[in-house]
């Protein structure tokens, strides 16, 4: 199988339908960024930027920030990164900063929130990014945003940076795209202009399944009762599709999920046409998405919608079973 896969590493990922599914990687160190050339992946759709900050004992510098974002970027050679900001607090824990004790820490003081509390920070992360990224474009999405007035407060904060660097006469990104992480099921609700502000919108399936379902993502006891490819969790989906092609907003799924080819499949089928996964899971996902027919997959789900079923898996396992190999 292994095999198999390499041979598809310069193969585009388009479905027997003629789709194109846009398959990138996620990352968190620099030791990940190889994996760009060894997986084939179109460019790096999450880039977890807390790791840098939790592998140490003091707060790093914004110039050793900036130093290895550019790095980053130079190593992805034009690909595109997706820098997500810090998302501390829940399971990520910096040594260094106090906080306070929290009786639910992953609905509590985390992500977006922290930046937006302690501005100094995201305001430092940010200033690193600009400087990293001295003439080429930038890509930088804010974790956990769950109403558009976050989301516009944090994107106001990356814009008034840049300007401040224009002021002082220092270069500038390319280009620089914003977009949110959509972790919270509240932010599919939000108003047509959340949508219309954001350049893009990356689902973080593992958090937004996770408060989907009330089901805590790191709790043994519920963490696999509830099923990714259940019909409400598919249609709720569906409606993320629905509400960023009505306001011309890119939209892609970061998160575990993505990674795996049978869930994948599901999200393509619901009308999902970016990824972004582990870079070993690629070649398994790119497999299966070359022997599909994702009009085929849509149907499967309308089909069982109607039939008023729960559960979609059975039936995507069957669909996968007859297709050409
Ligand atoms: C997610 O929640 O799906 C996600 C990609 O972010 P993290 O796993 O880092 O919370
Ligand atoms: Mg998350």
């Amino acid at each position: 199988a292994a095999e198999r896969y390499a041979a598809l590493r310069d193969l585009p990922a388009v479905a027997r339908c003629g789709s194109h599914v846009r398959l990138m990687m996620n990352a968190g160190i620099m030791a990940d960024l190889p994996s760009l050339n060894g997986s084939g992946a179109e460019g790096v759709g999450l880039f977890r930027t807390e790791l840098q900050f939790l592998l140490r004992n003091s707060m790093p510098r914004r110039s050793d920030l900036a130093a290895l974002y550019a790095r980053v970027l130079k190593a992805a050679e034009g690909r595109r990164v997706a820098f997500r900001t810090l998302d501390i607090g829940s399971d990520k824990v910096m040594p260094y900063m106090n906080r306070p004790e929290e009786p639910n820490p992953a609905m509590g003081w985390r992500a977006v929130r922290v930046g937006l509390d302690k501005k100094g920070v995201m305001r430092m992360q940010l200033q690193a990014l600009i400087r990293a990224s001295n003439g080429r474009p930038l890509t930088v999405m804010f974790p956990l945003v769950a109403e558009m007035s976050e989301f516009a407060e944090a994107r106001d904060l990356l814009m008034r940076e840049i300007e401040r660097e224009r002021h002082l006469g220092h270069p500038l990104p390319a280009t620089v795209e914003v977009g949110a992480m959509l972790e919270t099921p509240s932010l599919a609700f939000a108003p047509d202009a959340f949508f219309k502000l954001a350049d893009f919108v990356s689902i973080g399936g593992n958090d937004l399944k996770q408060f989907f379902y009330a089901a805590d993502r790191e709790n043994e006891l519920v963490r696999r009762r509830y099923d990714t490819l259940s019909l409400s969790f598919i249609t709720f989906i569906q409606k993320i599709v629905k509400r960023c092609e009505d306001n011309d907003c890119a939209l892609s799924f970061c998160g575990e999920d993505a990674g795996r080819p049978v869930e994948a499949l599901a999200f393509l089928g619901a009308g999902i046409r970016s990824l972004s996964m582990r870079p070993a899971a690629i070649g398994p996902v790119k497999d299966l998405i070359r022997r599909a027919d994702l009009t085929e997959v849509a149907a499967l789900i309308d089909e069982a919608k109607d039939r008023g079923e729960e559960r979609l898996r059975p039936l995507l396992l069957n669909y996968i079973r007859g297709l050409p190999a």
